[in-house]
């Protein structure tokens, strides 16, 4: 039952477990499956972006590559600035991202613009592309940080080429504003969620666009940040998951760099909501498990507290049944026992002597039967009071127990001062041995008997053998034998051994022999 308990124990704890374990790794795997989800929309949003932000750079670039090819070969004088004029006014439909386009010369004094008419004396000499431009012979296009626009104040991007005279000089520059408003007109149609954002950045980190828009970020350098030192080290393209610099919200990033121009794309989704779905059917799961582990636990322990509780029963019913042993086999015994003597009693000689004429006839063996009877006891107990008769029968009692040896023998009281020794498997030779030992040995205890002409206490023994093959009364007849016997032993004077051999010859009349 305990072994029981400890394979039910076992049982649930395993069940449970599972379960628990089951539930923790499905839980685990489809949080991964939603992260890798999202890196994987974020990585091909990058990739549109990417081609939408190189289409606009490119397109303005072809654009300027016109421009200064005219203006190298027309020259830069009031006429040719006009015709530039009509041309662009042309073409700008074309590129809807384009805020203007902007000639200066090369003391960075505005030649034309094409959002308003050039105001007197503006210059743009300061502007970090005009700088590099005069100081860089390079013809290609300069992608500059974000500034405000001096002619619609606001937010753009230059993108800017070189001029020059036929002799190589430095002319002046023609740049392209691209509005950061228009970007984030495009940005804003992508559903990133709240904490979601875009970013197009310079591949030295320095920020060009982020959505949603926030003006402290403008000009922002983000070379610090994972992306720049971690990741974009060593690849041009993945994924990260980190606490923003800018905001601190942990987001999931997606980047990818450009591969011709020096431009990083960047979308980012709020991990929180990222995962909200996920952890909607996280929590759902749980619930469902918790509740089932919960109904399990409580089935599972309600057996284990049943079976214990009859485990407990179970061993109490055997304490139970073992105590009633115990008193059954003393009540049995009390019940065959003579108080006084301590020997079998006359009810237990009876069914003893029974069963061993049974056994004898059916094994075919001797059984022999010895009546002894304490001589002149009327006078001991006369003589010595009747306590002292009750000491000198348990004397004559523990000499006959001596004088037992085998398993199979029994000593009985078998009525008053007469004692009976039943002798299973014994011939007469035996049996008239044991007799014999029971007088030597109460000899030896040498009870005073004054009354007796022995001087002591003596018994006279009557002693018959069944033979075999005996009658269904041979109990019966072996008693009466026995005591014909020791009538015969006490005719002959007391303190002796007589035997009675009539029933081993059935056919010859009864006949004692002492
Ligand atoms: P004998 O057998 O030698 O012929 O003489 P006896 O004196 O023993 O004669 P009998 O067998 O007639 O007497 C038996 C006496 O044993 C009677 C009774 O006083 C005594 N007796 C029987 N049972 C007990 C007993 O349990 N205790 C005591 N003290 N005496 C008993
Ligand atoms: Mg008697
Ligand atoms: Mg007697």
């Amino acid at each position: 039952m305990k072994r029981d308990i400890r394979l039910a124990v076992l049982l649930l704890f395993v069940v449970c477990f599972s379960l628990a374990l089951l539930t923790v790794w499905k839980v685990w795997s489809s949080r991964e499956r939603a992260l890798n989800e999202v890196n994987f929309h974020s990585l091909n949003l990058t990739q549109a972006l990417d081609t939408y932000a190189e289409g606009i750079i490119n397109q303005s670039s072809m654009l300027l590559l016109g421009l200064v090819e005219r203006l190298e070969i027309d020259g830069s004088g009031p006429q040719q600035i006009e015709r530039l004029r009509a041309l662009v006014s042309n073409q700008q439909y074309l590129l809807s991202q384009l805020s203007g386009i902007t000639i200066y010369n090369q003391a960075g004094d505005w030649l034309m613009s094409s959002n308003r008419p050039v105001k007197v004396g503006a210059n743009s000499s300061d502007r970090a592309f005009f700088i590099h431009h005069r100081e860089n012979p390079s013809r290609e296009i300069f992608i500059g940080l974000p500034i405000r626009s001096r002619s619609t104040h606001e937010w753009v991007i230059t993108v800017s080429r070189r001029f020059d005279h036929s002799d190589g000089r430095f002319a002046g520059v023609v740049a392209v504003t691209l509005g950061i408003e228009n970007f984030l007109n495009v940005f804003g149609k992508l559903d990133l969620g709240q904490e979601g954002a875009i970013g197009l950045s310079y591949a030295d980190g320095q920020l060009l666009v982020r959505y949603p828009f926030r003006e402290q970020d403008m000009g922002r350098n983000f070379s610090t940040s994972p992306i720049y030192t971690r990741y974009l080290v060593d690849r041009s393209v993945g994924t990260a998951s980190f606490a923003s610099s800018l905001d601190g919200v942990e987001r999931l990033y997606a980047f990818r760099k450009n591969e011709h121009l020096p431009l990083v794309t960047t979308v980012a989704m709020g991990k929180n909501e990222a995962l909200a779905t996920w952890r909607m059917e996280a929590c759902l799961s749980a619930g469902v498990v918790l509740t089932l582990l919960f109904v399990i636990g409580g089935i599972g322990l309600r057996l284990i507290r049943d079976i214990n509780r009859r485990a407990e029963a179970e061993a109490q019913l055997v304490i139970a049944r073992e105590a009633l042993l115990q008193t059954n086999e003393r009540l049995e015994l009390l019940a065959s026992m003579d108080q006084l003597t301590g020997l079998a009693n006359r009810r237990r000689f009876e069914e003893v002597l029974g069963t061993e004429v049974k056994r004898a006839n059916r094994e075919r063996t001797p059984l022999s039967l010895l009546l002894i009877d304490i001589d002149y006891f009327k006078l001991f107990n006369d003589t010595y009071g009747h306590v002292a008769g009750d000491e000198g029968l348990r004397v004559v009692s523990r000499v006959l127990q001596q004088c037992v040896k085998r398993p199979s023998d029994l000593a009985a009281r078998y009525g008053g001062e007469e004692l009976a020794v039943i002798l299973p498997n014994t011939t007469e030779a035996g049996a008239v041995a044991v007799a014999e030992r029971v007088l030597e040995r109460l000899s030896h205890s040498n009870i005073a008997h004054r009354s007796s002409p022995y001087g002591r206490l003596t018994v006279s023994i009557g002693v018959a053998v069944m033979p075999v093959a005996q009658a269904q009364d041979a109990a019966l007849a072996l008693v009466e034998a026995a005591d014909q016997a020791l009538y015969e032993a006490k005719a002959e004077g007391r303190n002796r051994v007589a035997v009675y051999l009539a029933l081993q010859q059935e056919q010859q009349p009864p006949g004692c022999q002492a």
